[in-house]
């Protein structure tokens, strides 16, 4: 399995990259994810990328292409891969797609979380992260009355804020996607690769959906 998950911020990428992983025991690859893992261990890539993504802005395509490069040559990355948050713009799918023919493994297909802007903003505004888990809950998309219950670390887990999940920065991340990251859909859609996927249902069923796209024609 080789695909790139593609949709705004907030389309429940990572959520369901967390599913398809379980499921198919291959990476997912979050750019995302490695920088703030980078900033947290305080590399020189994580304090170059640092300005960028407090902003909302893409970090520097230079930086995530060397990143990529070093993590898809990885021996676990053989058996394919889950792209999520990359390519971010038409430079990286064109390096991605040098990369890829490099290691002769080519993309199988393009997954787009089809989610509405009202949607993305109420679930980006309310999404927490456990400080102690990483795990991912939604203050605001939660049934109410329940109050977030972590699996591994209690009733107590310590959720925090992504500092780019704040309102002020969230516009800005999703003008940089329409701007920049949508072209990516005309781009695989001629290339043959793209299939549509409607986000905007729970976790299960935006799941059945994905597998079906990626089995089907
Ligand atoms: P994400 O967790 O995917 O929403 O990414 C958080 C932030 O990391 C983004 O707002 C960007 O600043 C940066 N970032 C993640 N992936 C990329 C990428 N492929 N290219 C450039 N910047 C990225």
């Amino acid at each position: 399995m080789r695909i790139v998950l593609l949709g705004a911020p907030g389309s429940g990428k990572g959520t369901q990259s967390q599913l398809l992983i379980k499921a198919h025991g291959v990476p997912q690859i979050s750019t995302g994810d490695l920088l703030r893992e980078a900033r947290a261990q305080g590399t020189p890539l994580g304090q170059k990328a640092q300005a960028a993504m407090d902003s909302g802005k893409l970090v520097d395509d230079a930086l995530v292409l060397g990143m990529i490069r070093e993590r898809l040559a990885r021996p676990d990355a053989a058996q394919g891969f889950i792209l999520d948050g990359f390519p971010r713009n038409i430079a990286q799918a064109a390096a991605l797609g040098i990369l890829l023919l490099e290691l002769k493994q080519p993309l199988e297909r393009v997954l787009l979380l089809n989610v509405d802007l009202g949607l993305l903003f109420k679930r980006l505004t309310g999404r927490r992260v456990c400080q102690d888990c990483q795990r991912v809950f939604n203050i605001v998309t939660s049934p109410p009355g329940t109050l977030p219950h972590c699996t591994q670390c209690g009733d107590m887990p310590r959720l925090v804020q992504r500092p780019d999940d704040r309102e002020e920065v969230i516009g800005k991340r999703l003008e940089v996607y329409e701007a920049q990251t949508k072209p990516l859909i005309e781009y695989y859609e001629k290339a043959g690769l793209l299939r549509v996927v409607d986000g905007d249902a729970d976790v299960a069923t935006v799941y059945a959906r994905l597998q079906a796209a990626m089995q089907g024609p």
